[in-house]
């Protein structure tokens, strides 16, 4: 099986291949397939940006795309960054690093600092059909930075049960217990179910 995947982020079509490979879906992304698009992701929740997201390269494409919409909600900031999480200093221009640190100083003193990763990911068919499948990894906000693998707040997050923060483990380790790991491999299961009932 064959997905496009509706995302510019390299990062995040690395961790998509690692993931699904194995498990026999290949993804190509939409720059891969010719188009590049960028969606405003208007949506309240990380379902609605992930939808958009899938539907809008699979009418570009007219073939099957899977998006994920992702990001990190920290509970002492009621939530943030949240479905805000690529945009959380409100600068198009600013890096992850800029956004690191922003974090780190929203919460300066704080010592409540339990945040989760979300990704929702939407699968959109050329007939409508959609599937959809989300993931948590729960953890902590560091108070410095740790690690130079993944990308975005990985360095800042230490998942629960770990000394390590998330740029810290492995690509196998983080695959193994993130948000998208778990996400990806619920929506192989109902992908293949999905499949099968169509044969
Ligand atoms: P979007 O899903 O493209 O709107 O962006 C999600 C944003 O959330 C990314 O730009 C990162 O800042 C953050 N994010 C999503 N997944 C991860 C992850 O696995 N590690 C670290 N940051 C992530």
């Amino acid at each position: 099986m064959k997905l496009v995947l509706a995302s510019n982020n390299a990062h995040k079509a690395r961790e998509f291949r690692e993931i699904l490979a194995p498990l026999g879906i290949e993804v190509i992304t939409q720059g891969e397939a010719g188009c590049r698009l960028e969606v405003d992701e208007t949506g309240e929740t990380f379902e609605e940006n992930a939808y958009l997201k899938a539907a809008a390269a699979m009418s570009a494409t007219g073939e099957a795309a899977v998006s994920d919409d992702s990001g990190l909600e920290v509970d002492a900031l009621g939530g943030a960054p949240g479905v805000h999480s690529a945009r959380y200093t409100g600068r198009h221009e600013d890096t992850d690093a800029d956004r690191r640190a922003l974090l780190l100083k929203n919460l300066a003193g704080e010592e409540h600092r339990d945040a989760r990763f979300v990704s929702a990911i939407c699968c959109v068919f050329p007939n409508g059909d959609t599937l959809r499948s989300r993931g948590t990894c729960e953890g902590s906000i560091a108070w410095s930075e740790a690690g130079e693998n993944g990308f975005g707040y990985d360095s800042l997050f230490i998942p629960e049960g770990e000394d390590r923060t998330m740029a810290q483990l492995s690509a196998d380790e983080k695959n193994a217990i993130s948000q998208r790991g778990q996400a990806l491999r619920e929506f192989s299961r109902i992908l293949k179910e999905y499949c099968n009932a169509d044969k």
